[in-house]
C-alpha cells in the first residue's frame, strides 16, 4: 500500500482506537516531538507515533510496514548514532509506556518498555533493590538492555541482560509474544545483546538484588599523574573483589559546586567506584589502589543511595549537547595503550569530553560467550571515547579528538565494540561485535524479521 497523503494524515484516519498521539510535522509539538539527546542527530520523520500501550505499538508497526515506510524504535532517546529516530519515516516512540511494578518477595521489576533507569532505581530502592543498569539515570531501558547493558553494578551482579528475565514483544508482524527461558527461547537469546532487531519490547522482568547504600564516587588525579594511574588501575582492578566496581575515566573538574573553585576545570584522570556494602570493606577493597599512588585531587567516595551516584552525572550531561563517541572492546591495557590513553587524555576537546573504560568482568564473565548474544565474555573493559559540548561549531572537533584516539587505540582492542556504544561504522563492525553469535542471530533474524523491518540499530541482517 502507498500513501499519497501524507504518512501523518494516512496515520489519522487509517490508525483507528490509537490510545497514544500521532504527531505529524505540521502539528505544535513536533519539533520537540522529534528532539533526541544528542544533538548531533537532526531528524525530520514523517510520523512520530507516540504509543500509550502494546497496542498501539502494534498498530504503529503495522502502519510504517504496510506503508513502506522506514520504522525506528525510540525508547530513552538516547542513542549516540540517533538510532531512536529517522527521516521520513516512522518512530515508534515508547516514552508513555512507564508502568513499573516492583515484587520486593519475588524479588523482581516489571518495567515498561519506555522507562528510563532512574525511574526504575527509585522505584526499586524504595525496597532497598536494584537491578544493574548503567551510569547515567535518564539513559533509556529499552536500548541499554537490549544492547548488554554496562554501569556501576556490573562486576557484582552482570550486564543488565544476565537479570532479564523475561520481555514482551511486538513482532513485525504486528504480534505479541512473550520471550523467556521457557517461552520462545531462540528469541529470548537474541534480545539478549542484539539490539532492536527482533521486535519491539514494551515490558521487561528484570531480577532485583540487595543494593541500597553503595560507597561510590570519584577519586581523580591531575591528568598529569595518568600513566601512573592508569597503569596502577590495569593490575589493580582485575584482582578486586566483586562488590568493588570502578570505571576509569578521563573528565573535567566543572566549574560548578560542589566542586572547589581552585581546581575548577582542570583535566583529571581516576576511577568512579561503587561498592555494595559496608564502608569498612570498601576501604579495604580499594586499599591497594590508593597505597600504589599519591594522594588523590579528588577523593570523593562516600555512603550514598544507589540512585545518587545513579544520577550524579546528571547535572553535566543534559539533553541537546552535541555527542560523538567510538568505543572497543578490550581484553589487556599494554604500555603501549597506556601512554596513547596519557596522550589523549591530555587533549580532551571540550570539559565535557571524556573517556570511560568499563570493567566487564566478575560476574559479567560467568556466561560464556553463546550463552547470550553479547558475545565478547571474555573482554576486560568496554572503553568509550566521547566528545561532548553544547557548541555545534565545536562538531567537527569532537568528533576528530574522538576518531584518532580510537584509531590509535584500534590496535590494542579486542576487535568489536559494545553496540550501544557504536556510531554509525558500517556492518563488518557490526559482525565484528557479535563474532561467532552473528550467524545464529541473522537466523533468528530471518525467523522473526524476514524483511528487515527493524532496520534502523546495528543491523542484523535476515539470513538469506
Ligand atoms: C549519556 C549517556 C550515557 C550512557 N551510559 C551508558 C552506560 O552507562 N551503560 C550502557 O550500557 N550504555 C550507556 N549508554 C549507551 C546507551 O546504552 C545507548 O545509547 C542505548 O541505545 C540507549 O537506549 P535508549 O532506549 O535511551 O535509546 P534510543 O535512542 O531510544 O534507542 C536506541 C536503540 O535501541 C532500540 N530500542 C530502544 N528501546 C527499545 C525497545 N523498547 N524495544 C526495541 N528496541 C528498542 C532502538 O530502536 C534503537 O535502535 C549511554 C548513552 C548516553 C547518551
Amino acid at each position: 500500500m502507498s500513501t499519497s497523503t501524507s504518512p501523518a494524515s494516512a496515520a489519522r484516519k487509517e490508525v483507528t482506537s490509537f490510545e497514544g498521539s500521532l504527531i505529524g510535522p505540521e502539528d505544535a509539538d513536533y519539533e520537540e516531538a522529534r528532539k533526541v539527546y544528542n544533538a548531533m542527530i537532526d531528524k525530520r520523520p514523517a510520523l512520530i507515533a507516540r504509543c500509550a500501550t502494546a497496542d498501539d505499538v502494534a498498530k504503529a508497526v503495522s502502519f510504517a510496514r504496510d506503508h513502506d515506510l522506514l520504522l525506528a524504535v525510540r525508547g530513552g532517546g538516547h542513542n549516540g548514532a540517533g538510532l531512536g529516530t529517522c527521516d521520513d519515516g516512522v518512530v515508534t516512540d515508547l516514552s508513555l509506556l512507564k508502568n513499573i511494578a516492583v515484587d520486593p518477595e519475588a524479588r523482581t521489576v516489571r518495567v515498561g518498555g519506555g522507562c528510563t533507569w532512574g525511574e526504575v532505581d527509585a522505584a526499586t530502592n524504595e525496597h532497598g533493590l536494584a537491578t544493574p543498569s548503567g551510569i547515567i539515570s535518564t539513559t533509556g531501558v529499552g536500548g541499554l538492555t537490549l544492547g548488554g547493558g554496562l554501569g556501576n553494578l556490573t562486576r557484582t551482579c552482570g550486564l543488565t541482560i544476565d537479570n532479564l528475565l523475561e520481555a514482551e514483544l511486538v513482532l513485525a508482524n504486528g504480534e505479541r509474544v512473550r520471550a523467556s527461558a521457557d517461552e520462545n527461547s531462540d528469541l529470548f537469546w537474541a534480545i539478549r545483546g542484539g539490539g532492536g532487531n527482533f521486535g519491539v519490547v514494551t515490558s521487561f522482568l528484570f531480577r532485583l538484588h540487595d543494593v541500597d547504600t553503595i560507597i561510590g564516587g570519584p577519586t581523580f588525579w591531575p591528568v598529569e599523574a595518568a600513566a601512573d594511574v592508569l597503569s596502577a588501575y590495569r593490575e589493580f582492578l582485575p584482582n578486586a573483589p566483586r562488590e568493588l566496581n570502578a570505571f576509569f575515566a578521563f573528565n573535567t573538574v566543572p566549574p560548578a559546586p560542589p566542586f572547589p573553585e581552585e581546581i575548577h576545570m582542570r583535566k583529571i584522570c581516576g576511577t568512579v567506584s561503587c561498592y555494595v556494602g559496608s564502608e569498612e570493606d570498601a576501604a579495604k577493597a580499594l586499599a591497594p589502589f590508593l597505597e600504589a599512588l599519591p594522594e588523590p585531587l579528588l577523593p570523593g567516595t562516600a555512603p550514598m543511595p544507589f540512585p545518587a551516584l545513579q544520577s550524579a552525572f546528571d547535572g553535566v550531561y543534559p539533553p541537546g549537547d552535541q555527542w560523538y563517541w567510538r568505543a572497543d572492546f578490550v581484553k589487556e591495557i599494554p604500555d603501549e595503550a597506556v601512554e596513547i590513553h596519557a596522550r589523549f587524555g591530555a587533549e580532551m576537546p571540550t570539559w565535557k569530553s571524556g573517556m570511560h573504560l568499563y570493567p566487564i568482568d566478575g560476574a559479567a564473565h560467568e556466561p560464556g560467550p553463546s550463552d547470550t548474544a553479547w558475545s565478547y565474555r571474555d573482554a576486560n573493559w568496554g572503553s568509550v571515547m566521547v566528545g561532548v559540548d553544547p557548541d555545534p561549531a565545536n562538531a567537527d572537533v569532537l568528533r576528530q579528538w574522538a576518531v584518532d584516539y580510537f584509531d590509535a587505540l584500534h590496535p590494542h582492542s579486542a576487535g568489536g565494540a559494545y553496540v550501544n556504544m557504536m556510531m554509525d561504522e558500517g556492518q563488518e563492525r557490526v559482525r565484528a561485535s557479535y563474532r561467532d553469535n552473528y550467524d545464529r542471530l541473522a537466523q533468528i533474524k530471518s525467523t522473526y524479521d524476514p524483511e528487515n523491518v527493524f532496520r534502523v540499530n546495528q543491523n542484523i541482517e535476515p539470513k538469506a
